[in-house]
C-alpha cells in the first residue's frame, strides 16, 4: 500500500536538537514519515572542516541526537560523501517530496547549500531553509544607508530596536517512521574520535548533546546569571554560562536562551529597561554579529576586514608560536589559558583576549595562526566567532576601538585572577608561589622562588619575550602601517 503522503528528509548539520528547531518542524507538519538525515562531508568545509576537539563533540552530539529521535520512534540515518549525491539517493530510497534544513553561514557551506537547493529544485522537490540560528538573519539587519554594519553598538542598537525574538517551539510528540528505514552508518563509522585517547579532559568538562545544553542553560539561569555583570571578567569563578559549545552545534537556539534569560531576570524583578541594557544580552549579540559579518565580509576568514593589515610584517617564529600553543611562556595567565584551552577544550573570554593579544602584538605572530590553533582544540570553535575574535584581537576587524589596544598580561592577571586561583588550577608548578608573584615569578625574590620549589627555567619558563619592549615594537610597526611606510 502507498503511504499517505510522501515522506520528507531533515539535514540536520549545526542544529543537532529537537526543540526549537524550525527545519524539524516543518517536516513534521507535512504529516508525512519524516526521515532524519545527518550527512558527513568535511571536504565541502574546505579549510574549515570541524577540528579534533569539534569532531570530538560531533560524534556525541549526534549520539545523543539518535538516542533523542530512538525515543520519538525515529531515528538518525547517517552517510558519508558529497551531500547532494547523498541527498539524491536518499530521496530515491524513501521517495520522499521534501527535503528540509536550517541554515548555515559560512561562505562554502552557502555556496554548497544554494547549489542543492538549485538542484533539487529542479528535480521536482519541495526544498526550503528555514532560521534556527540566529535571532536576526544578516541580511534582514542594515544601517541607515541601507549597508551592512561594521561597528558593534549601533548593529545591537538596531537589533535591539526590534520587537522581542518568537517565542521557542517545542520539540515534535511523535516523529512517523518511514515504512523501510534506508540504511545507515554508524556514528563510530565517521571516526571522529581520536585514535589516542586525549579527550579525559574533555569528557571531564562537558555533557555534548541537547539535554546537557539545557540542563547548562537552566544551571547559568538559576545561578550566574544575575551576578554575570560583575563576575564575567573572572576567569577563576563559573561567571559565565560555557553555553558556547552546545550554541555552535544548534543543540540550543538563541531563542531559547533569550526567553529563558528573560523569564530569570523577570522572576528576579529586573525590570525592562535594565534588560534591554543587560551584558549579557550584548553577548548573545556579538554571536549576532560575528554571523552578520561573516555573511556580508566572507572574506574575513583568510584577510583582515582593514585591508592595510594585509601588509603587516608578521614575524614566522614556530618556536615561539609552539612555547604559546602548549602554555609555556613563562607568562602565567597567557599559559594558564592555553592549558585550560588543550585539557577541556575551552576558554575563558578574558582569557582569549589576552592571550591572543599576546601572540599578535607581543610575539608578532599573525592572528591566522593564533585562529587556526583555536579552530583545531576549541570545543565551540566557531568561524563567525572565531575569526571577528582574532580580528578583534589583531586590532584588523570590525571595531570602534584603536588597533593599538595591547593587553598587559600581567596587570589582566591582577585584576582578572586577583588571588591567582587560576593560575595555581592550570599551572601546578606555580601553585605554592605567593599571590604577589604568582602572575610575574620573575620579579620574585630568588628565596621567594626557591621556598615555593620554582626554578625559572627549568621547572617554569622564563618570559619568552619582555612584555614592555615587544609591546613597543608592535606599536612602532603598527604606526608605521599606519602612517603608510610599511608596504604597498
Ligand atoms: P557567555 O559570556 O556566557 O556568553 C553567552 C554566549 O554569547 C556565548 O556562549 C557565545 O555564543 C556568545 N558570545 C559571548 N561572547 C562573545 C564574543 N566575544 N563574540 C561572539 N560571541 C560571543 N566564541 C565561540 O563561540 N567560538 C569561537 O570560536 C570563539 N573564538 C574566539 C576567539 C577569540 C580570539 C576571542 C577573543 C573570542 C572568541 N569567542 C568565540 C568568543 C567568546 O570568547 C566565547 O563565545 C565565550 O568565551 C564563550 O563562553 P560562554 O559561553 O561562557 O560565554
Amino acid at each position: 500500500m502507498p503511504e499517505a503522503r510522501p515522506s520528507c528528509l531533515v539535514w540536520f548539520r549545526l542544529d543537532l536538537r529537537l526543540t526549537d528547531n524550525p527545519a524539524l518542524a516543518l517536516a513534521a507538519a507535512t504529516g508525512g514519515a519524516v526521515v532524519p538525515v545527518f550527512l558527513w562531508s568535511p571536504e565541502e568545509e574546505g579549510r574549515w572542516a570541524a577540528g579534533a576537539a569539534s569532531r570530538w563533540w560531533l560524534h556525541h552530539s549526534l549520539t545523543r541526537l539518535d538516542e533523542a529521535l530512538r525515543a520519538k520512534g525515529s531515528r538518525l540515518v547517517v552517510r558519508r560523501g558529497p551531500a547532494l549525491d547523498v541527498l539524491r539517493a536518499l530521496v530515491r530510497e524513501t521517495g520522499a517530496g521534501s527535503v528540509f534544513w536550517n541554515r548555515r553561514y559560512e561562505p562554502a557551506t552557502i555556496e554548497r547549500d544554494r547549489q542543492v537547493k538549485e538542484a533539487l529544485g529542479a528535480e521536482g522537490l519541495r526544498v526550503e531553509s528555514a532560521n534556527g540560528a540566529l535571532l536576526h538573519e544578516p541580511w534582514t539587519v542594515r544601517n541607515r544607508a541601507g549597508k551592512p554594519f561594521q561597528v558593534f553598538t549601533p548593529y545591537w542598537r538596531e537589533c535591539l530596536g526590534r520587537s522581542d525574538p518568537d517565542m521557542p517551539v517545542g520539540a515534535p510528540g511523535h516523529l512517523p517512521a518511514p515504512r523501510t528505514w534506508p540504511a545507515s552508518e554508524g556514528i563510530e563509522a565517521l571516526g571522529l574520535l581520536p585514535g589516542i585517547p586525549w579527550d579525559q579532559g574533555l569528557r571531564e568538562a562537558w555533557r555534548p548533546g541537547e539535554a546537557g545544553a539545557v540542563e547548562r542553560l537552566a544551571r547559568f539561569c538559576a545561578g550566574a546569571v544575575l551576578g554575570y555583570g560583575e563576575e564575567r571578567n573572572r576567569p577563576d569563578r563559573e561567571g559565565t554560562s560555557r553555553l558556547s559549545p552546545h550554541l555552535h552545534f544548534g543543540e540550543i537556539g538563541p531563542r531559547q536562551v533569550w526567553h529563558a534569560v528573560r523569564r530569570a531576570a523577570g522572576n528576579a524583578g529586573v525590570v525592562e529597561a535594565v534588560w534591554r541594557r543587560w551584558q549579557f544580552l550584548a553577548e548573545v549579540g556579538w554571536r549576532e554579529f560575528a554571523h552578520h559579518l561573516l555573511f556580508h565580509f566572507p572574506h574575513t576568514v583568510e584577510r583582515p576586514l582593514r585591508e592595510p593589515f594585509e601588509r603587516f610584517p608578521w614575524r614566522e617564529d614556530a618556536a615561539s608560536l609552539e612555547c604559546w600553543q602548549r602554555g609555556r611562556t613563562g607568562y602565567p595567565l597567557v599559559d594558564a589559558g592555553m592549558r585550560e584551552l588543550w585539557a577541556t577544550g575551552w576558554m575563558h573570554n578574558r582569557v582569549r583576549m589576552v592571550a591572543g593579544s599576546f601572540l599578535v602584538k607581543n610575539l608578532l605572530i599573525s592572528w591566522r595562526a593564533g585562529a587556526e590553533w583555536f579552530w583545531d582544540t576549541l570545543v565551540d570553535a566557531d568561524l563567525a566567532d572565531n575569526t571577528l575574535g582574532w580580528q578583534w584581537v589583531a586590532g584588523c576587524g570590525a571595531d570602534a576601538a584603536p588597533y593599538f589596544r595591547v593587553f598587559n598580561p600581567v596587570a589582566q592577571g591582577r585584576k582578572f585572577d586577583p588571588d591567582g586561583g587560576y593560575v595555581r588550577q592550570w599551572i601546578p608548578e606555580l601553585r605554592r608561589v605567593p599571590t604577589e608573584w604568582v602572575h610575574a615569578p620573575w620579579e620574585a625574590p630568588p628565596l621567594v622562588l626557591r621556598s615555593a620549589g620554582v626554578r625559572l627555567g627549568t621547572d617554569y619558563p622564563e618570559p619568552r619575550v619582555s612584555a614592555t619592549a615587544s609591546r613597543l615594537a608592535a606599536l612602532d610597526a603598527l604606526a608605521s602601517l599606519k602612517a603608510g611606510r610599511i608596504g604597498g
